[in-house]
């Protein structure tokens, strides 16, 4: 009889491993709490609008086809993708820079700001290739059980770049504030300061420029329908509105769950829901990190989020925005060295009906608004609506446009949704940060200490946070447990 595994939540990575666990012969029960899957990758549809209400940039567009591709499958079985142009739009408070979908656009568009900068960035760029082979082929679908996993001849020659940081290292070739933001922002997704993050990690520069922006017709909630396709076809059984209160442990080992006050056994857990709340659904001897543990750990941010219904097209927009029209760092501080609500806010805009017209009614606009914020913020409507008027007022004036009056309906997500809906601890939007620290073997397990056959997945365990990691992260754990049953 095929040994039984039940994974917990099914976000990406839960998804992802759920796929490779009954290619490999295991029986795959899924339980989810929420009423559809996806986690924080879920949709939100109203009045004709369509919303992603977590990731909206698919990049990495590699990782997706060899996902895929394990399963004998392409994307284009499943979903259609574009891919974006231009990329995106910087909004700064005196300038906008526009990224385009190919190295020579966007080096004309350095140009502008920063004569000779072009030159610099082939450079910067073509390290960053090197960079995202190396991670993509050599680091990162290593488990993170030993510090040996980073040692390559590869790495070696590139040990400088993990004691140096980002922020460093882009401010040594560029001058302009503009471009240094720029060339900053990719590794946001990782999320911690740029000025906390190694300079190795520039292989998200190379994501951004060198491999573009996509986006999945539909929006990246196709990318959850296509492997909740492919997890059925390959014979895994999907529950949904089942949280699982508790993990079951029998002389050290896991003999399955508790889902709605009924015992489930397996052979193996797997939990892919966030990983402090994994551990609280087990007695406290069973757990192998303390509250002291995840409290000393660097989260990446929260986020107070809104999805707008526009009853008209926006002018002056692209499919993603982002507005660096006041001071990144002071934004920073408040996120992670004195945290508390934004004085001033950077923020993101996505209007996935300017590229897709099946994402809002015709002549509408389906707005999505991210304001990154700090973890365990206090959160009341009030705060809400506050930070709401302030976008909405920079929006206005940035673009060119009035837009209040042309709201049909306006929904939002912060902190305490983000706990109530997905356990996250302290209401993170994207894990645990990828600092120096917290990077492979330094971050949480994969599989416990504590509890033979109990095993984690997700984007606060390895590689990190983000939608192509947590496909990996699933791939890892799968095979983790795939030799434990050997
Ligand atoms: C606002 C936002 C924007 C983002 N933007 C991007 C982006 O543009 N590009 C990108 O690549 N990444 C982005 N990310 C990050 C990306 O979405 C995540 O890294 C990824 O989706 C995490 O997947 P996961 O499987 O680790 O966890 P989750 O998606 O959180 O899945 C965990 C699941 O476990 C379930 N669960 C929790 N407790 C239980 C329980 N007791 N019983 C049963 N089920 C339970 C939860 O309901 C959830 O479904 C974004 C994230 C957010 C929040």
């Amino acid at each position: 009889m095929n040994k039984k595994v039940i994974i917990i939540g099914s976000g990406f990575s839960s998804l992802s491993a759920a796929c490779y666990l009954a290619k490999s012969g295991f029986e795959v029960v899924l339980y989810e709490k929420n009423k559809t899957v996806g986690g924080r990758a879920r949709q939100l549809i109203k009045e004709g609008f369509t919303f992603d209400i977590g990731p909206s940039w698919y990049w990495m567009p590699d990782i997706f086809d060899k996902f895929f591709a394990d399963f004998g499958k392409k994307t284009s079985d499943y979903y259609a993708l574009d891919k974006l142009s231009p990329a995106y739009k910087i909004f700064f408070a005196d300038d906008v820079i526009t990224i385009g979908d190919s190295m020579d656009k966007i080096c004309v568009e350095f140009e502008r700001i920063e004569k000779g900068s072009s030159k610099h960035l082939r450079k910067f760029i073509a390290s960053a290739q090197e960079n995202y082979s190396i991670a993509i082929d050599k680091v990162v679908l290593r488990p993170g059980i030993s510090p040996l996993e980073l040692v390559t001849k590869e790495t070696v020659l590139k040990v400088d770049q993990f004691f140096k940081t980002i922020s460093s290292e882009v401010r040594r070739k560029f001058r302009n504030p503009k471009l240094i933001s720029t060339l900053e922002f990719p590794v946001l997704f990782l999320g911690a300061k740029p000025s906390n993050t190694p300079s190795f990690y520039s292989f998200m520069n190379f994501a951004d420029f060198g491999l573009g922006t996509w986006h999945p017709k539909g929006g990246m909630y196709e990318v959850i329908k296509a492997m909740q396709n492919l997890a059925k076809e390959l014979g895994v059984q999907i529950h949904t509105n089942a949280c699982v209160e508790k993990i079951l442990v029998e002389n050290g080992k896991t003999t399955g769950v508790v889902s709605k006050g009924n015992k489930k056994h397996a052979d193996f857990v797997l939990s892919g829901a966030d990983y402090h709340h994994s551990e609280t659904l087990l007695d406290e001897k069973y757990r192998q990190y303390s509250e002291s543990y995840w409290a000393k750990k660097t989260f990446a941010p929260s986020s107070l989020l809104f999805y707008v219904g526009f009853d008209k097209k926006l002018k002056n927009i692209e499919h993603h925005n982002l507005f660096f029209d006041t001071d990144f760092e002071q934004h920073a501080e408040e996120i992670y060295d004195n945290p508390k609500w934004p004085t001033n806010p950077l923020f993101y805009a996505n209007f996935p009906s300017v590229t897709d017209v099946s994402m809002a009614p015709e002549g509408c606009e389906t707005g999505f608004f991210l304001v990154p914020i700090a973890p365990d913020l206090e959160d009341t409507p009030e705060l809400r609506d506050q930070y709401f008027d302030l976008i909405m007022t920079r929006f206005q004036l940035r673009t060119g446009q009035q837009i209040e009056n042309n709201i049909i309906f306006k929904e939002s997500f912060c902190v305490n949704d983000f706990i109530e809906e997905y356990n996250s601890y302290k209401g993170n939007a994207y894990g645990m940060a990828n600092t120096l620290l917290q990077t492979a073997f330094l971050r949480p397990k994969l599989k416990s200490k504590k509890v033979k056959n109990l095993f984690f997945t997700g984007q606060l365990t390895v590689p990190g946070p983000g939608v192509p990691p947590s496909l990996i992260s699933g791939k890892l754990v799968s095979e983790l447990i795939t030799k434990q049953n050997k």
